[in-house]
């Protein structure tokens, strides 16, 4: 059975629980996220600690967000964590990161191995606090982590290729197989590190659009602009902007995307 027994906890498949039993996988990931004692580390997902008791022996002080109730029970009563944990019991997808920076006075460095089944949701939520954000280091599905690079012209770049790279820049850090895992997942997995822009490549004056646009663009991507952008530019808008009209989502760059959402009225 898969997802057996594991420390004396069952494993949720709903809650997309994988623990990382893998030792070296394990120093490496930390070695990649290279906490440091003051900084404000936050861990998404700590489970039964494989990442957290690592990290927490390099930092005074570590937050964490749990949703399964007896994971988080766990974690406070397991004498390695004592005094250095705050355990949010929170579903990460609705937190407002913003209140634990200002709690904590500095910017966030967030990582864990994500919930499969949340981690395109999360990245986009965290987006909205990458002012307030240092970096990430996450495990994800290999397939995600191939979107988050993707580069125009490939069926990988997409939806979170655009708005990823404009928020971060991003630097594939490690690929993990599936026996790192208890339960193994059916999928190859990947560390990734994303490193929020201080000053982004490409300014836009209203993130919603460039939102909407991806949306309505990559929704319809075997479509050309001139139809999937249709009820937001017309064909002359285009060219005027000098933007081929016949163009898939999949050809515009990120510098293109920024552009048409700034001309957008
Ligand atoms: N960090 C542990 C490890 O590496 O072994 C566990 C990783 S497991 C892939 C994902 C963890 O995220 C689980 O502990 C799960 O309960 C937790 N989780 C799932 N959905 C969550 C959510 N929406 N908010 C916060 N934590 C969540």
């Amino acid at each position: 059975m898969n997802n057996r027994v594991h420390q004396g906890h069952f494993a949720r498949k709903r809650f997309g629980q994988n623990f990382l039993h893998d030792d070296y996988i394990i120093e490496s990931i930390v070695a990649a996220i290279q906490p440091n004692k003051d900084q404000a580390l936050v861990e998404i997902g700590p489970g039964l600690a494989a990442l957290t008791i690592p990290v927490s022996k390099l930092v005074d002080h570590l937050t964490v967000i749990e949703i399964d109730r007896d994971l988080a029970e766990r974690l406070k009563q397991n004498p390695l964590l004592t005094d250095k944990l705050t355990i949010i019991e929170q579903d990460a997808l609705n937190y407002d990161f913003n209140i634990l920076a200002t709690e904590l006075g500095k910017p966030l460095r967030v990582f864990g191995n994500l919930p499969y089944n949340i981690s395109t949701p999360l990245m986009f939520h965290l987006f909205e606090f990458a002012n307030i954000i240092t970096d990430m280091h996450f495990m994800l599905q290999k397939e995600v982590v191939t979107r988050l690079v993707a580069a125009p012209n490939s069926k990988d770049y997409g939806r979170l290729s655009v708005m990823a790279q404009y928020y971060c820049q991003i630097i594939p850090v490690l690929e993990v197989p599936p026996s790192a895992f208890k339960p193994a997942p059916k999928v190859d997995s990947a560390v990734v590190k994303l490193i929020p822009y201080k000053q982004k490549p490409y300014l836009v004056n209203d993130v919603k659009i460039l939102s909407r646009l991806t949306t309505e663009a990559f929704n319809q991507r075997r479509k050309t602009i001139r139809n999937s952008l249709s009820n937001m530019f017309s064909v002359e808008q285009l060219i005027e902007l000098d933007i081929d009209p016949t163009l898939r989502a999949e050809n515009l760059t990120v510098q293109q995307y920024c552009q048409l959402a700034n001309a957008w009225k």
